[in-house]
């Protein structure tokens, strides 16, 4: 395929006016959809997911847009702009902090804590059609987990974000991006798709239960963020992978310490 119509998911954490780079500030948010919402096609998760499964590509331009831990600047900063723009996405919960902060053990040190929505606001965001998955119930690094931890993991987030939803919670993020066989197996029981945090568009043959993101904090540039769809763009985020393994960095920025 070529490089131009190459499906890009995105990864954002925060909406918020810090400087880490968890942080996209409220006005550097909407001028990027606006920017997506004129130049890509932005689809569900669950699109291309299917289209991956078929083996038939998304359609040309395809953005997918994700949130990771489910913060609370995401219900008061980002989902008015994306209802304004009609621009589909998915959140993923650490279920058993939900009205807590994002004080769970291995945060690294320069993360500071911030709020996450409380269930309220997840339904009501439901209603306005924002998709919601798990990424587990105590966002731990679930490649340290015995089975019957990392099952309960699995299985409690996604049945609690249903029975409190009423809608199907199809896909998972890796907490801190890790994951390994053993993991991606169990994973594989439960949801229909899982992403990481390796850094790359999206390839034909990607595997839908690791499948690669660009963090937003790579692209907060306008130069980098409006190169999407090209080579160039594609061999910058390559090259962010690369440069992390080469450090010997795991992959994602919001690694665990
Ligand atoms: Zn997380």
């Amino acid at each position: 395929m070529d490089a131009a119509l190459k499906p890009v998911i995105l990864t954002y954490h925060s909406i918020s006016g810090g400087r880490s780079p968890l942080e996209i500030s409220p006005a550097l948010f909407v001028e990027q959809m606006e920017w997506l919402k004129a130049h890509a096609r932005v689809i569900p998760l669950a699109s291309l997911v299917s289209a991956l499964a078929a083996c038939s590509p998304a359609p040309p331009r395809s953005v997918v847009l994700t949130f990771d831990d489910g913060f609370r600047d995401f219900h008061a900063a980002a989902a008015p702009v994306l209802s304004r723009l009609g621009l589909p996405a998915t959140v993923f919960l650490p279920t058993s902090f939900l009205g807590r902060s994002s004080d769970w053990p291995g945060q690294p040190s320069w993360v500071a804590p911030q709020p996450l929505m409380d269930w309220a606001q997840v339904r009501e965001l439901t209603e306005q059609g924002i998709a919601f998955g798990s990424h587990s119930v105590t966002h731990p690094d679930l490649t340290t987990l015995a089975a019957a931890d990392l099952d309960q993991e699995l299985e409690r987030s996604k049945g609690e974000i249903e029975s409190r939803l009423g809608r199907p919670a199809e896909f998972f993020c890796y907490p801190y991006g890790r994951w390994n066989n053993a993991t991606r197996q169990r994973v594989k029981q439960h949801y229909a798709g899982a992403c990481s945090t390796g850094a790359g568009v999206v390839q034909a043959d990607a595997d839908p239960f690791a499948l690669p993101r660009v963090d937003a904090h790579y692209i907060r540039s306008a130069f980098w963020f409006r190169s999407m769809f090209t080579r160039r763009f594609e061999a910058y985020v390559s090259a962010r992978r690369l440069i992390r393994r080469w450090r010997g960095q795991p992959e994602g920025i919001y690694s665990r310490v």
